[in-house]
């Protein structure tokens, strides 16, 4: 990396100087005193000491279009790097400049931005971005990084005016725009004001039918209003939408629905789902819901045909272990197995986001890396 500043920083500060040449036409020997900055900054940049290195070329007087492009890319690898104060003070001193293009001043000011965003200055990245749009109204580049800091800061209902901003597309706009609506639902469910959870999601289903969130929603709605089986049945339609919920939804069944008959309903929908689609994700749900649904004669089939015929994951055959284990506390051997397989399925992510390949344990609506929505799936 160090390489790439060494040429990206005196390459910054060589177009000015070559462009000053140019326009003042200076005798040869008034070029000297340049080639002795020049020398020095590579000094600095050689020693690795790139704060006195952006000293020395950052004073430089001159300047012209390449220079601009140049900073920006310095700046930007300043950022990648993690370096965001040095990154901040090549971009602040970009933007001061007057000479600049609009196309470099609205590269500057979005560069600005993300530099605050970086750096944790939310309130401050979002100025600059709103400035952004204040100026080039017709310009929507400000549009994704704002939203960024409206999710962060859960300020949902201005990252819902901004849903549909530079988004060509209709089905990722009504994507996010549904889960912005979930995401308000949310609060509005934790502050037990179910009227507006019950509004909020009729706006999301009629943009998003078929979003598994939704289903979830309206059966957390249905339970603080002690509609069970209404819950009941949301929940099953959020499985059918989207299998990749089972496992956490599992938990909450597991928590919520403790009479038999409830959970023999569960593992009657979820057998129906398994022989539908043999998903080695739905199998210990099955197997938890099978035991809590009472029917213990019908568990040890279920294990057997999915070790020995079944498709097969780490969670699944780590599951069937354990089942296998309580069955048999005296057996050792076994019990080693289970608590090896136990280990192992904890250190191994489950989900990964196929946008950025960010790997986690659980599913989460957003990758926390990349910031889309909807893009993780099993491993
Ligand atoms: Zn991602």
């Amino acid at each position: 990396m160090i390489e790439l500043l060494c040429l990206l920083l005196p390459l910054a500060f060589y177009s000015g100087w070559r462009s000053a040449n140019r326009q003042s036409k200076l005798p040869q020997e008034q070029e000297k005193p340049v080639p002795a900055r020049f020398v020095r900054g590579i000094n600095f940049l050689l020693n690795e000491e790139p704060d006195k290195a952006l000293d020395l070329f950052l004073n430089a007087p001159s300047w012209d279009a390449q220079t601009a492009d140049t900073f920006l890319a310095l700046g930007k690898l300043f950022r990648n790097r993690g370096e965001v104060n040095r990154a901040l003070r090549v971009h602040q001193y970009v933007i001061a400049r007057p000479e600049l293009s609009t196309r470099e001043r609205q590269a500057a000011m979005l560069a600005l931005g993300e530099d605050f965003f970086a750096a944790g200055l939310l309130d401050r990245a979002e100025n600059v971005f709103r400035e952004f749009m204040r100026h080039y109204p017709k310009n929507t580049q400000a549009c994704e990084p704002l939203r960024h800091i409206y999710e962060q800061l859960q300020e949902w209902e201005k990252a819902i005016e901004l849903a549909a901003c530079g988004i060509e597309d209709k089905v990722e706009r009504n994507k996010l725009l549904a889960h912005y609506l979930c995401e308000q639902a949310e609060d509005a469910l934790d502050a037990k004001q179910l009227y507006q959870v019950e509004e909020t999601l009729k706006k999301a289903l009629a943009i998003q039918p078929k979003l598994a969130r939704i289903q979830v929603l309206y059966a957390e709605l249905a339970l603080a209003r002690g509609e069970r089986q209404a819950a009941l049945q949301y929940f099953k339609k959020a499985i059918e939408y989207d299998a990749r919920l089972t496992s956490t939804l599992t938990k909450r069944f597991l928590e919520v629905f403790q009479q038999s008959y409830e959970a023999q309903q569960l593992q009657t929908f979820l057998r129906h789902e398994y022989a539908r689609q043999p998903d080695p994700h739905l199998f210990p749900a099955l197997l938890a819901l099978s035991q809590t649904g009472g029917e213990a004669s019908t568990v040890e089939p279920l294990v057997k045909t999915h070790l020995q015929q079944g498709n097969l994951s780490l969670q699944s055959v780590a599951r069937a272990a354990e089942w296998q284990a309580q069955q048999a506390p005296q057996d050792e051997p076994l019990h080693s197995l289970h608590v090896a397989l136990a280990r192992l399925v904890k250190s191994q992510p489950r989900f990964q986001c196929v946008s950025c390949g960010y790997k986690m344990q659980d599913y989460l609506w957003r990758c926390p890396a990349c910031h889309r929505w909807e893009t993780v799936h099993h491993l």
